[in-house]
């Protein structure tokens, strides 16, 4: 991906049944792969008009980065780490568009939150490679809700509950590529009510840097997702709010939360 690729920005979602697309207007050119995984069109077209989509992405692990934005750092009373704060969600967490994030029950966790993330699709395999290098591995963007449970997170001391339950990864709609992840607007709006507003310009590490940072430690492959961070405003879903994650260019992806389907003790 180019950071000097403006106006030639391309968008990839992936249909119900599974089947990845280049979405052009209204019609979608069917691919026979993931198009970073070779995919190559086969010439038949769909309309995407009503159509379901399914998440963007089929990754090997998620990895996501604590404490990327300054003022959401301090909204939980939190330094910005010396060193990118590095985690993983299972790809269990993932749920397209259209979707639902079910809450756990009540006793497990009565606090969940919401964070507006922009993502990056890994196109090429890397390991330890620079930030210059990782432009080149960068496949393209999306959006993510890096769905956590606030209170599980401060109790287990570690986050692979309280960030990686099913349902925990909303991601999408579509996967764009040729974008400039600089200074893209991400917003996060619960049942309509704007509760983060931000850009990524206020990352305190870059989406390439974070690339670079990621693959020192972890081989990265084709369709790996990272997620990157959120700006302020985090707050609490409860059942039956609509979630929408908003990012420029990339549009909005919106879920529904559920109350826990779990019979009660
Ligand atoms: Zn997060």
């Amino acid at each position: 991906m180019s950071a000097r690729g403006a106006g030639a920005l391309r968008r990839f979602v992936r249909l119900e049944g599974g089947r990845y697309a280049e979405a052009e207007g209204d019609a979608g050119r069917l691919l026979s792969a993931a198009p970073w995984l070779g995919g190559v069109p086969t010439g038949e077209s769909v309309p995407l008009e009503g159509a379901r989509l399914l998440a963007p992405v089929e990754p090997s692990k998620i990895l996501g980065v604590g404490r990327n934005y300054r003022a959401h750092a301090a909204e939980l009373g939190n330094e910005v780490p010396a060193e990118p704060l590095l985690f993983l969600k299972p790809p269990s967490s993932i749920v397209g568009p259209g979707g639902e994030v079910e809450l756990p029950p009540r006793e497990v966790s009565a606090r969940v939150d919401h964070e507006a993330e922009l993502a990056v699709v890994i196109g090429r395999r890397c390991r330890r490679v620079s930030a210059d290098e990782a432009r080149a591995h960068v496949f393209g963007l999306t959006a993510a809700c890096d769905v956590t449970a606030r209170d599980l997170q401060k109790k287990d001391g570690q986050w692979t509950r309280a960030k990686g339950m099913d349902g925990f990864c909303p991601v999408g709609p579509a996967v764009v590529s040729g974008l400039d992840p600089s200074a893209l607007g991400i917003r996060g709006r619960v049942s309509g009510r704007l509760a983060q507003d931000g850009t990524t310009a206020d990352m305190t590490r870059g989406v390439f840097d974070l690339v670079a940072y990621a693959s020192r430690f972890f081989t990265l492959e084709p369709g790996d997702l990272l997620l990157t961070g959120t700006p302020s405003g985090v707050g609490p879903l409860e059942a039956g709010d609509l979630l929408e994650i908003e990012i420029d260019e990339i549009g909005t992806l919106s879920v529904r939360v559920v109350a826990s389907s779990e019979a009660g003790p």
